[in-house]
């Protein structure tokens, strides 16, 4: 049975007929209240209800476990329609405010050296539909942990950006007035360089803003953390930026992961500074979040010390960039950048909501 979150109001009209098109659009109306039966849909008929819930379903996802850390993150397993898993994460700051960071795909074919996807592999793409879902459990989530969720970072398992058909139709459902209608501002999409997926988002949108996953601006090291980037040469993802940039007027987030004692060193910090030469951007210092087991020619993967990052940080303003560094949330529940993935190794138990 089809799933309708997956679809964009004009879809909608088509695949409900005959259902009259205002009543469609007040069925993808409550979609976007979060509503599970159509029997809640209580401005239909109840024949129209009836008809509805033969030929459709309104979700295709189930919440799996939860873990919730006492910094106030909440991590989900999302079980797919096929077994499969991904999970989506709920962030709050010190003020309530919840962000969904949701997946594009189950696993992730890019395997980034110090991620924890990376080292998964690749199960499959996601549809636009459980994308969509995603971001209503973490809504939920919010509403029963205590607030709303207003922004979206897509920034969980998988790379967005080689997902990109189903990516951009999940974007104009969640940012279309008529339903969802979180502006494009609020939500925030990650790649690890994919350059021509950049381009192709900065032509066809919706726009939204872009982070760049850098991790090293010295194209050999690069290769080595960030395996698709051989097929993605810094010069152009540079390039993809600027037309980005171009595009949409909108600055850029560099995310530089700190991996202690690899790329943190003052020829690292140069490098960054030469390929943000031209652009747009601030400088997002990620200090990498441990992940049990994950090796880096022959050796584990390490935490940058403060002082490291402290200098990296340092050298980056001298430069006349602007730096911010991400505050660690979500560590004690393995939700944290670039731990994704460990709900499908251990047994969790649900937990209640933090105090
Ligand atoms: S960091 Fe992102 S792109 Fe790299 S392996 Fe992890 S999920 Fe994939």
């Amino acid at each position: 049975m089809r799933s309708l979150s997956g679809f964009p109001l004009d879809e909608l009209v088509q695949i409900l007929s005959p259902l009259p098109p205002y009543k469609s659009r007040e069925v993808f109306k409550w979609i976007s209240r979060g509503v599970h039966g159509f029997q809640d849909m209580t401005s239909l008929g109840k024949q129209e209800r009836e008809e509805l819930s033969r030929r459709f379903s309104l979700r295709s996802t189930e919440q799996g476990s939860r873990l919730a850390d006492r910094d106030g993150t909440v991590k989900l397993q999302i079980t797919l329609c096929d077994a499969a898993g991904t999970e989506a994460v709920l962030l709050r700051d010190k003020e309530g405010r919840g962000t969904a960071c949701i997946s594009t795909q189950a696993g992730c074919p890019v395997g980034c050296v110090f991620c924890k996807t990376g080292s998964l592999g690749f199960l499959r793409n996601l549809d636009a539909g459980e994308m969509v879902e995603q971001f209503l459990h973490i809504r939920e989530l919010g509403t029963e942990y205590g607030g709303e969720v207003s922004h979206l970072v897509i920034m969980g398992m998988g790379e967005p950006l080689l997902n990109l058909g189903e990516l951009r139709r999940a974007a104009g459902i969640i940012t279309d007035p008529r339903g969802l209608g979180i502006s494009g501002r609020r939500i925030t999409v990650s790649t690890s360089g994919i350059a021509g997926g950049i381009r192709e988002l900065a032509e066809s949108g919706p726009p939204l803003r872009l982070a760049f996953s850098l991790s090293s601006a010295r194209e050999e090291l690069r290769n080595a953390l960030v395996p698709s980037g051989t097929g993605n040469p810094l010069k152009r993802i540079k390039e993809a930026l600027g037309y980005y940039q171009e595009k949409t007027g909108q600055r850029i987030t560099l995310e530089m992961v700190l991996l202690g004692g690899l790329n943190t060193g003052a020829e690292e910090a140069a490098a960054v500074r030469d390929f943000a030469q031209g652009l747009d951007v601030v400088v997002n210092l990620i200090p990498w979040n441990p992940v049990e087991g994950l090796r880096f020619r022959g050796r584990a993967l390490q935490e940058p010390s403060p002082a490291e990052i402290e200098a990296f940080a340092r050298f980056l303003r001298q430069g006349g960039l602007n730096v911010t560094r991400r505050f660690r949330r979500g560590r004690g529940v393995a939700g944290a950048c670039g731990q994704l993935g460990s709900l499908r190794r251990v047994d969790m138990e649900r937990t209640s909501p933090v105090e």
